[in-house]
């Protein structure tokens, strides 16, 4: 409990501008805070969230009355469980001093209620043992936070046994969910639909699934290309960790008008996205992903159609609030509810996806060389695991439009895909060449050698380098291709954190700019249901790559259709 603005819970606890400070603060000196992990046996628990919570703790940014509760049907004793955290957690962010003693501390506010996901009963024993540690506590509030950390076919029961039987008396119940879910429009509503019975909107926090899934990005929230349906690109130029994050200590508050001044890109980018000129591209590669082996397979078969949101769509920043009086008096706003509009209104200028401009692929076994030191890299279907014969993509392009004035003519190309030949994930917007270009090293009709590229790096190591060309030096007249850049961790000598540490305090701080909204996911489901459909009608067969490879011809294709280089 070190960080001074949480100490005060001033309203500056959750906020960068006056409109964000609308989101509710809670008074941390007479309230607790309960975290109820709902699976906390799983995967995903021990890999993440446990950590991620004992990384706020330890910088001070979790209220003082802090307790964890782990739910979930395993049979497990308080001292068990907080063994299973002790083996996940690590002293990564200060491995200097006072991290065993951190370790310690945190472990002795965890407790542990197994229980069913489906029957009252159980919720209603974490309600006791809740009540019972929180009334400790002496604070007359008691807030709880759920984390739904379980398969999505559980989701609606453990919302509802925990809302209905375990929600907080005294304070606030939030619930986090994890986004997208669903196979299309219809199963997507039919989840929110029964998670709305149990839930307010102001109860449920959907969290995107793939942006969280990037790690280790530590900027993974922050470091992208923004875009106002107004058609602004907002690159969170220069530290985007800060741009959205409340006061942290790992980023120093500047004073005055925050808001205003730093939520655009910087003048110069700015000047360059008012001109039609650019491609975008939002590539994602695994190659070193469990791709066939521990289920993943089988996780890939379930969860393929929703790729299109690994890649998700610009996420936009509001160039005016949504809201009326911000409009009239023109300010910027970075209220969590007018950047989710802004999002909406993306989203709703977005064609749908049509079937020529999806390329699908599926890895497939390469004979041993390289980095598999001559072992045969298996392919898809060589896992027991995926049924015979699967037509399930492991690799997918879309081209994307946005039709409005801004962007009318710019294609959005996304890949995502497994087993590819590097791992990564970054935006790279291409700038088209200038007209009457003089210099004549061309490589597409529309690209040449003077096309400048912006790249903002997601992982690994996050960074944004604008690439530019340059004389060689000499006396000659050779052109090539440099980078302006910049590369975080050599910037700043800072630990990045991790996207659920940025998730987790989100939530308690009841900040929900960067959280799903329902309409946000029926609007980006409505873009590829109809091709997802199209695609299981015609049972579309994926084209074969190399494990390993750059991924199936038919992107190169696609890029090409529309005049972008793809690396
Ligand atoms: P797990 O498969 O590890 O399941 C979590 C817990 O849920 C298990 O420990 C088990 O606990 C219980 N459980 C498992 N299967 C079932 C079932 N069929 N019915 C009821 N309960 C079940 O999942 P993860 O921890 O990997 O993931 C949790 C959620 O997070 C999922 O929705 C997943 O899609 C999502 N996710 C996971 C990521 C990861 O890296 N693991 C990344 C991004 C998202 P018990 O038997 O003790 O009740």
């Amino acid at each position: 409990w070190r960080n001074p603005a949480l100490q005060k819970a001033a309203p500056t606890l959750v906020s960068l501008s006056d409109e964000a400070a609308a989101v509710a603060v809670d008074d941390w000196s007479q309230s607790s805070l309960s975290v109820v992990v709902v699976g906390a046996s799983g995967d995903l628990a021990k890999k993440k969230i446990f950590p991620a919570l004992f990384a706020l703790f330890y910088e001070g940014l979790m209220p003082p009355d802090f307790q964890l509760f782990g739910y979930a049907r395993s049979k497990m004793t308080d001292e068990e469980f907080r063994k299973l955290i002790g083996n996940t957690l690590t002293c990564r962010i200060d491995a200097r001093q006072r991290c065993e003693d951190s370790q310690a501390a945190f472990l002795a506010r965890c407790f542990y209620c197994p229980g069913p996901y489906d029957v009252p009963e159980g919720y209603a024993d974490l309600n006791r043992k809740c009540t019972e540690q929180e009334a400790l506590t002496g604070k007359m509030v008691a807030n709880r936070m759920f984390f739904l950390s379980i398969p999505p076919n559980v989701f609606v029961q453990a919302a509802g046994g925990a809302a209905d039987n375990c929600s907080s008396p005294t304070g606030w119940t939030r619930v986090i969910v994890e986004k997208p879910f669903g196979r299309d429009s219809a199963s997507s509503a039919e989840l929110g639909r029964g998670l709305a019975r149990h839930l307010t909107e102001d109860q449920a926090f959907g969290a995107d699934q793939h942006v969280l899934n990037r790690k280790p990005s530590g900027c993974g929230l922050h470091t992208r290309g923004l875009l106002s349906s107004q058609g602004s690109l907002c690159c969170l130029v220069p530290s985007p960790a800060c741009l959205l994050d409340p006061p942290h200590r790992r980023c120093p508050r500047k004073q005055g008008p925050y808001a205003t001044k730093r939520s655009f890109s910087p003048y110069l980018l700015q000047l360059a996205f008012l001109t039609p000129y650019i491609v975008s591209l939002d590539g994602e590669a695994i190659l070193d992903e469990k791709v066939t082996s521990d289920g993943g397979a089988i996780h890939n078969e379930t969860t393929i159609q929703s790729m299109p949101f690994t890649a998700c769509p610009p996420h936009p920043l509001p160039y005016v609030s949504s809201d009326g009086e911000a409009i009239r008096n023109k300010k910027v706003s970075l209220d969590g509810e007018a950047i989710r509009n802004e999002k909406v209104k993306v989203l709703q200028s977005m064609s749908q996806v049509a079937l020529e401009d999806v390329t699908l692929g599926q890895y497939r076994a390469r004979s041993g060389a390289g980095r598999s030191g001559g072992a045969e890299l298996p392919g898809y279907l060589d896992d027991e695991t995926v049924p015979k014969g699967s037509l399930c993509p492991t690799f997918a392009a879309i081209a994307l439009h946005i039709n409005n004035a801004r962007w009318d003519g710019v294609p959005f190309l996304l890949k995502a895909g497994k087993a590819l030949h590097t791992r990564g994930a970054e935006i790279r917007v291409q700038f088209r060449h200038v007209p009457g270009n003089i210099f004549k090293h061309k490589v597409g009709p529309n690209i040449d050698m003077t096309t400048n590229e912006l790249v903002i790096r997601i992982q690994p190591r996050e960074s944004i380098y604008l690439k530019i060309n340059n004389k060689v030096p000499g006396l000659g007249m050779r052109l090539d291709t440099t980078k302006l850049d910049l590369v975080y961790n050599d910037a700043y000598s800072l630990e990045l954190p991790d996207a659920y540490e940025r998730l987790l305090l989100d939530v308690v701080n009841g900040d929900k700019r960067l959280f799903i909204r329902d309409d946000e996911l029926e609007q980006a489901w409505n873009i590829f249901t109809p091709v997802l459909h199209e695609i299981e009608r015609r049972k579309v067969a994926p084209e074969l790559y190399p494990y390993g490879s750059r991924g199936p011809v038919g992107a190169h294709y696609l890029a090409a259709k529309y005049n972008v280089r793809w690396g």
